[in-house]
């Protein structure tokens, strides 16, 4: 055992196992991608930026119910709510604090209207600390801008709902 260990010592062994796997990554084919100019493919479920969406008609979904407040683990939701004259309830207050979330998606998945869905949106930004509150505005206008893309997506999935 002595001798087969020295043998393997004296033939720096190791090194040349080091050097092999080395070599073999030196001609396989290259993954590294050279982002931004190239994107790695996503999947339709990916969870980046929320958003808050509208009907067809223009009426914001979220219904107040507050689902989503209380089954986020981060506590990163705030809202406040009240009854508008038709007697339907809405929020006067939705704000997600990106700071805090950690993109579970557990708001998304306890919506019964589907109204709060996580974007495929990931290349943002913030400057200052307050930017990172998104507003029941800011939300909306994630949604709007995104909508065609949610609503293509959530249909790949229609058939295990
Ligand atoms: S993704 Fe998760 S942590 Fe973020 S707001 Fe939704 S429930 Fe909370
Ligand atoms: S986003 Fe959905 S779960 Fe959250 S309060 Fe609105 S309707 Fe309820």
């Amino acid at each position: 055992m002595n001798l087969k260990h020295y043998i393997k010592s004296f033939l720096l062994w190791e090194l040349v196992l080091g050097l092999k796997l080395t070599g073999k990554y030196l001609f396989a084919k290259k993954i590294t991608v050279q982002y931004p100019e190239e994107k790695t493919p996503q999947s339709h479920r990916f969870r980046g930026l929320h958003a808050q969406r509208r009907y067809d008609n223009g009426e914001e979904r979220c219904i107040a119910c507050k689902l989503c407040e209380a089954v986020c683990p981060a506590l990163a939701i705030t809202i406040e709510s009240e009854q508008r004259d038709d007697g339907s309830r809405r929020t006067t207050q939705y704000d997600i604090d990106l700071f805090k979330c950690i993109y579970c998606g557990f708001c998304e998945e306890s919506c019964p209207v589907d109204a709060i869905v996580e974007t495929r949106h990931f290349e943002y930004i913030f400057e200052n600390r307050e930017d990172s509150i998104m507003t029941k505005a800011k939300l909306l206008e994630v949604g709007d801008r995104f909508e065609s893309q949610i609503a293509a997506d959530r249909e790949k999935d229609a058939p295990y709902r």
